[in-house]
């Protein structure tokens, strides 16, 4: 593995990093506690072209590689893991799957305006009854004469109450498990499909996540992803990038958690010294920082070999595991190092800890990464 960036890595970081130095950081803590979306900062997010990162400039998006998406992702969690995640989603759970599975006519159609941001997408799997288990849908979609018509309820749906293009997994054969789902781009605004339950959330709380219904609800047949039945198999693969995502975010708020404990511990004393003198924090910032640094390795692991067309499965969820896992610990120890301080919202660190939790849950929990890498291991 070559640790050596580009110029073009380098030249996306600085453009990143001024962005959340000074547009994003500064109003995060704001966002969280009114609980709005971000709109501003993800419509300067693309005209930076950071919603369709991977996407070929042809299809409108920035033509970067993975390792260009790790290292952006990185730096707007540590900023607002919110903002990120709604990007996140449009650039792994989006704009990916259409590029990969879509015809020529549906890259046009929907892939250029979500890539150049001009359109926000989201990804509808999950369902009251089916999350884990994700072939156990029960929306369906019937194919009537040149169209399906869609009925069912998808839930906790980031993105879902902002998006125009939802790509939402449905079973259009109930004989056939799992090979009996497809996947279908529902446009906002088409009959039958509306928005419901808004959630209010622990953390991310600028990021929206909603339920989808779907009543009577009809799609013109072009707006099937990929073939019929492949539609299990095609979120599963989505899966795959996001969770180098999901890595990246949970090292982005670890790497907050950490230089604010080691800011904190400098300038706060007791007994008459600051409490960074004392080696019971001293180990604490050690082992944060031999983790993230952990962490940021296994992401980047799993997204070389994603540049490089090899298999990644077993090492995006080995890395999503270990990452949002350790994000968890770190950010328990940053409150701890803040002491009381920590718990209250004066200090950023329990935003960051409230965020941080979501990580081993979304795009698969931690069991289900466990039982992934299992099978991938078991494989061979
Ligand atoms: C903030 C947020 C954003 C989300 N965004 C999206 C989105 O954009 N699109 C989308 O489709 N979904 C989204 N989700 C849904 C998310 O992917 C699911 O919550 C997740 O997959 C787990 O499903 P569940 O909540 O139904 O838990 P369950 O599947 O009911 O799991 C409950 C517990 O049982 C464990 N468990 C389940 N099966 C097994 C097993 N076989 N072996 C061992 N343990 C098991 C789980 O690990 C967990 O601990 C989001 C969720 C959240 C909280």
């Amino acid at each position: 593995m070559n640790f050596s960036f580009t110029d073009e890595h380098r030249l996306l970081l600085g453009v990143v990093r001024e962005f959340v130095h000074k547009e994003l950081g500064p109003v995060a803590a704001r966002l969280d506690k009114e609980a709005r979306f971000p709109e501003e900062q993800i419509r300067k997010a693309s005209e930076m072209g950071l919603m369709g990162i991977m996407i070929p400039v042809q299809y409108g998006g920035s033509g970067m590689d993975t390792i260009s998406y790790v290292l952006a992702m990185e730096e707007l969690s540590r900023a607002c893991a919110s903002t990120a995640i709604i990007i996140s989603v449009n650039n792994s759970l989006v704009c990916e799957p259409i590029f990969r599975f879509g015809s020529e006519e549906q890259k046009h159609r929907f892939l250029i305006p979500l890539a150049r941001g001009e359109k926000l997408g989201c990804f509808a799997l999950t369902e009251p009854q089916a999350g884990s288990d994700a072939a156990g849908l029960k929306t369906t979609a019937v194919k009537k004469i040149g169209r399906y018509v869609l009925n069912g309820t998808k839930l906790f749906i980031t993105n879902g109450a902002h998006a125009d293009v939802a790509i939402v997994f449905a079973v259009t054969d109930v004989t056939k498990g799992a090979h009996g789902i497809s996947a279908f781009m529902v446009e906002k605004g088409t009959p039958g499909f509306s928005v419901g339950k808004v959630e209010e959330k622990m953390g991310l709380r600028a990021s929206d996540l909603v339920e989808l219904n779907f009543q009577d609800c009809t799609i013109p047949e072009e707006n099937l992803l990929g073939k019929e039945g492949d539609g299990f198999g095609i979120a599963m693969i989505t899966l795959d990038g996001g969770r180098i995502g999901v890595a990246t975010q949970s090292v982005g708020i670890a790497r907050a958690c950490l230089e604010e404990a080691l800011r904190y511990s400098k300038e706060r004393f007791q007994f008459g010294q600051p409490i960074s003198g004392f080696q019971a924090i001293r180990f604490m910032l050690a082992d944060m920082s031999m983790e993230i640094e952990a962490a940021r390795l296994l992401t980047f692991r799993a997204a070389y070999l994603k540049d490089r067309g090899l298999p990644y499965t077993k090492e995006a969820s080995q890395a999503k595991l270990f990452a949002s896992e350790m994000a968890n610990r770190v950010a328990f120890k940053a409150l701890q190092i803040f002491g009381g301080y920590g718990y209250t919202t004066d200090f950023p660190v329990e935003k960051w800890y409230r965020d941080a939790r979501v990580t081993t849950l979304y795009e698969g929990t931690s069991e289900i990464q466990r039982l992934v890498i299992a099978r991938e291991l078991l494989r061979t």
